[in-house]
């Protein structure tokens, strides 16, 4: 990138080259972010130095280009360490993403320490990928999910969840930042409490870690689990962080190689973490590309990022908000990135349909979120969600669509 600390946005754009690309005869306008990011030069041309130069299996072979893959994979892990603020390598595993990674914690620590008559406290903004790994663990092992409410704004009540923690609690799962409504819940609050109780947290952070500094030791969090691909690394590769002192503890999940010390017919003993975590060959050659994404972000400085974003947030609601017969949801004083809209007399796909004609990618959906919408509801809305290499302008040609549309009906008149 051509900026240190000053935010460019058009130079920022040139490091994307997708962001160049017309579609239906017009400009690229990509306002999918929540769903995936787009990638740099750098991680495009980091995969290729890959394939081209260092390209191995890992850990087993002793020879020249293992070594290469292997300190390339492993360079990555301290770079998603670093960029989470671990204490340890040791503390990250690498996974195909949030979602797997929800799914390991479910399926060890979970297995391990939530039983029949236990509880989860999960809130009413999970996305999908938060909820469904617990209910499959709930059902096997007959434990019970809460839920936090929220309030007309989308933000959780502190209150509420109060009263749901106690000595049933288990663990609590909660994201960082809704993918529906854009919320930025207050983590640090959520996880004192339950430490007060002994209680364990995870963190979804797959919506957090593009749009701001996370510590994961500042929050204490005992889990954090986020994906590449939305963090403008490529898809199938995310990383858990676990405290050390948990992941020693917790048994493996997938059996094969890699995740072994020694195997006999009678016994197996395992790797300590994190490769206990890591069976078979797992996505070498992402990883790396996700190291590069990191970098590429640090460059660019999550400071710098969250500024210029919550900027072009508070233009576009303010653009959409003018629009007759819109309505906002998720209206929460703290929001990042995400924008979701229902308009009068416009089923949501419509909308999707008319921006994509102007070349404006958005998703019209349940953006894998179906409870928080109905909580308002409606079963799907408009999702327009920022990155730092959008501009004022883009935001300007959305909201004159939108405008459009609703002129269209005669809302407003
Ligand atoms: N949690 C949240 C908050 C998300 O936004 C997403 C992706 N939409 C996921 C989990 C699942 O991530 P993935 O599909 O990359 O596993």
């Amino acid at each position: 990138p051509s900026t240190q600390n000053v935010f460019d946005v058009q130079a920022v754009r040139r490091d994307f080259p997708i962001l160049s690309e017309r579609v239906n005869g017009k400009q690229l306008v990509w306002f999918d972010n929540a769903a995936t990011t787009h990638k740099p030069k750098s991680v495009i041309e980091r995969l290729s130095y890959f394939y081209e130069h260092e390209n191995s299996n890992i850990h087993r072979a002793a020879h020249e280009l293992a070594a290469r893959a292997s300190d390339a994979y492993e360079g990555a892990r301290r770079k998603v360490a670093d960029f989470l603020g671990a204490r340890s390598v040791d503390e990250i595993i690498f996974v195909r993403g949030t979602t797997e990674g929800i799914n390991l914690i479910a399926n060890t620590f979970g297995r391990q320490n939530i039983g029949e008559g236990d509880e989860i406290i999960v809130s009413n903004l999970e996305h999908h990928a938060n909820i469904v790994p617990w209910q499959l663990l709930a059902a096997e092992v007959g434990a019970k999910i809460r839920v936090i409410p929220v309030d007309d704004t989308g933000q959780i009540i502190l209150e509420e969840y109060a009263k749901l923690l106690g000595p049933k609690t288990k663990l609590v799962s909660v994201t960082q930042v809704s993918n529906a409504l854009g919320t930025v819940t207050p983590i640090a609050e959520i996880i004192s409490m339950a430490h007060a109780l002994g209680v364990r947290v995870l963190v979804d952070g797959a919506q957090s870690v593009s749009h701001m500094r996370v510590d994961v030791r500042a929050l204490d969090a005992d889990f954090f689990v986020f994906s590449g691909h939305k963090v403008f690394g490529p898809t199938g590769i995310g990383a858990v962080y676990g405290k050390q002192e948990l992941l020693e503890q917790l048994p493996p999940w997938e059996g094969g190689g890699n995740m072994i010390a020694d195997v006999t017919f009678e016994k197996t003993i395992y790797q300590s973490a994190p490769l206990r975590f890591e069976a078979g060959t797992g996505n070498i050659a992402d990883a790396v590309g996700l190291g590069a994404a990191l970098d590429y972000v640090e460059r660019i400085g999550l400071e710098n990022i969250y500024r210029y974003e919550h900027d072009l947030l508070v233009y576009a609601t303010r653009g959409l908000s003018a629009v007759p017969g819109i309505r906002l949801i998720g209206t929460a004083a703290h929001k990042a990135s995400v924008l979701s809209f229902v308009l009068d007399g416009y089923r949501t796909e419509e909308i999707g349909v008319a921006l994509n004609r102007e070349g404006i990618a958005v998703r019209s959906g349940h953006h894998c979120a179906q409870p928080i919408l109905r909580r308002f509801g409606v079963e799907t809305t408009v999702r327009p969600s920022l990155a730092f290499y959008n501009t004022h302008a883009e935001v300007d040609l959305l909201v004159s669509v939108v405008q459009r549309l609703a002129r269209d009906k005669g809302l407003g008149r």
